[in-house]
């Protein structure tokens, strides 16, 4: 089954609305002619109105970095799906960063997950150990709890993605090594396939997470394993993120 590539920008608490615009301004032409590769921005929730409003008509996906599971109400602060489904296509859920900060817990990444669902959003489910879990060699049963727990209950694969963002290696310039990426990649297969089946998990893309940068993405996305990148902080500079594009498109053209 040939899987299109996927790279993810996640721009985090990062750019004012006028920062948002001027930076998508900036990347549009290059970006949008790239093909052979699913492309998706996800800004702040402030500068996702305008941002998926620039990106009308283009090639460019625009996705979400969080939201809550439930649709409206007296939730002071929280985005719903429903809010979300008028502006972008893909949401992430389970960040490490909403893990470790917000206290987010797999019970709620599973609700969130069950909710993008229901709405029509296409879930980019991240997992990932800490240090001293991949120190204790507790890696490989950490992912694997944590994408049981998020996936408890759901029945169809519904077009997600896993990306494993191993959390040492998020905004630290010390990506994984390939050899670590595959063994974890390998571990999230083959729990899709133990929850879905062969053919459905096979579908699920599984992007790699965690310091990319446009010099060293080609050795990851080079791995049969890996689709694509969900990419922190060389999102933001126009020149490394379509570079990383690039790299995707070609790598998995042949396939
Ligand atoms: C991320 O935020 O998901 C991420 C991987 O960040 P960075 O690329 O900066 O490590």
């Amino acid at each position: 089954m040939k899987k299109l590539p996927l790279v993810a920008g996640n721009w985090k608490m990062n750019t004012t609305v006028n920062e948002a615009e001027a930076l998508v301004r900036g990347m549009l032409p290059e970006l949008d002619i790239i093909e052979g590769v699913d492309k998706v921005i996800c800004p702040p929730f402030v500068s996702l109105a305008a941002v998926s409003s620039m990106l009308q008509g283009t090639s460019i996906a625009t996705g979400a970095q969080n939201m809550y599971f439930e649709d409206k109400g007296a939730f002071t602060g929280e985005i719903s799906p429903l809010m979300l489904k008028q502006l972008c296509k893909y949401v992430i859920i389970g960040h490490s960063e909403r893990r470790q900060l917000f206290n987010e817990t797999d019970y709620m990444v599973n609700k969130k997950i069950k909710k993008a669902f229901e709405h029509g959003l296409l879930p980019i489910l991240c997992v990932g150990e800490t240090l001293d879990q991949r120190q204790k060699g507790q890696a490989e049963e950490t992912i694997a709890k944590q994408l049981t727990n998020a996936l408890d209950g759901i029945e169809s694969t519904g077009n997600m993605l896993v990306a494993y963002e191993p959390i040492w290696a998020i905004g630290t310039g010390k990506a994984a090594s390939t050899d670590d990426a595959n063994l974890i990649m390998n571990t999230i297969t083959c729990l899709l396939t133990s929850i879905f089946g062969a053919e459905p998990a096979r579908g699920i893309r599984l992007l790699y997470g965690g310091s990319v940068t446009a010099e060293n993405f080609e050795e990851f996305i080079n791995q049969p394993d890996i689709d694509g990148a969900l990419v922190g902080g060389a999102s933001l500079k126009p020149e490394a993120f379509t570079s990383i594009v690039k790299q995707a498109a070609r790598a998995k053209e042949a396939l």
